[in-house]
């Protein structure tokens, strides 16, 4: 440790993401400890694994993995909220470099071209000030050297009467909010798509319909976590 890093951990101490715990000057968001402790799926090479299911018979998908399995009030749980609520947004990226690490190694991850966020709804994004699938996508991105395309795929507003709607034609209406304003800048790409937690799929589906219709394209879903019991 340098004395700049010294002073600096002194007067703007950081805390664990997840445990609260003083950050050492060396770890970035998740203590060691909590790091240890992560609930890693490891399912990125596994054809039909938990996340591929979800989407039998809904979208192609050329694979799809997440990183973290959710229960709730466990560690992934407690980091996902942070992320999404607590504006604690390092925590993302850095959970994105973790996956980062993983794909890196995964046979069937290995060529992605480039990464694709799930774009939060306007509304919210206004709200929350920030895209949580930006930040994990961040991290992915950095690690595997791969670009980040934040706003070729887009998400239109829904009415205010849309959601007032039953589930069945509220998802014909989510099948159609999505659209891509340069699809010939994906063309023939292996393109990732990123999102936080993926539970019915549904919005996963709709975001990869619209992605499908661009020539030569193979779509790919990682998810930051999935919920388990
Ligand atoms: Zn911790």
């Amino acid at each position: 440790m340098n004395y700049v890093t010294d002073v600096k951990t002194l007067f703007f101490p950081k805390y664990c993401s997840s445990c609260n715990r003083n950050l050492m000057h060396f770890e970035s968001a998740i203590c060691m400890h909590c790091l240890s402790h992560l609930p890693r799926l490891h399912v990125h090479d596994e054809k039909d694994n938990a996340v591929e299911k979800i989407f039998w018979g809904r979208v192609e998908l050329n694979a799809a993995t997440a990183f973290l399995q959710m229960p709730r009030n466990g560690i992934a749980h407690r980091l996902v909220h942070r992320l999404k609520y607590h504006n604690d947004q390092e925590v993302g990226e850095r959970l994105g470099v973790l996956f980062g690490h993983e794909l890196m190694s995964s046979e069937r991850m290995k060529n992605i071209d480039v990464i694709v966020p799930v774009p939060l709804h306007p509304k919210k994004l206004h709200l929350r000030g920030y895209n949580q699938c930006d930040c994990i996508a961040k991290g992915i991105g950095e690690t595997l050297g791969v670009e980040v395309s934040q706003n070729n795929l887009t998400r239109t507003h829904f009415s205010a009467s849309q959601t007032r709607k039953g589930r069945i034609s509220r998802w014909s209406n989510v099948k159609d909010i999505f659209w891509v304003r340069e699809p010939e800048r994906l063309e023939g790409k292996h393109i990732f798509i990123v999102d936080d937690v993926i539970t019915t799929g549904s919005t996963i589906e709709a975001c990869a319909s619209a992605l499908n219709k661009i020539k030569g394209v193979k779509l790919s879903v990682g998810a930051l976590a999935i919920p388990s019991s």
